[in-house]
């Protein structure tokens, strides 16, 4: 399927990449942050990671 590949493939993959990234960095950050951990409510970093995994979706659909 290599042949299958043309430059807009190639961008909606790295297009769905981009938003599998975002959405590990945004499940994981929890984990690192004892802000979101203890208070249970999202500090600036985790919408600031909300927002980009959003923001890669929406490249994905548009
Ligand atoms: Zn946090």
């Amino acid at each position: 399927m290599a042949e299958r590949t043309g430059p807009v493939q190639a961008q909606h993959r790295f297009r769905e990449a981009a938003v599998q990234v975002a959405y590990t960095a945004f499940i994981r950050h929890p984990q690192l942050c004892d802000v979101c951990r203890t208070e249970g409510m999202d500090c600036e970093t985790a919408a600031t990671l909300r927002q980009v995994w959003r923001d890669a979706r929406a490249a994905v659909t548009a």
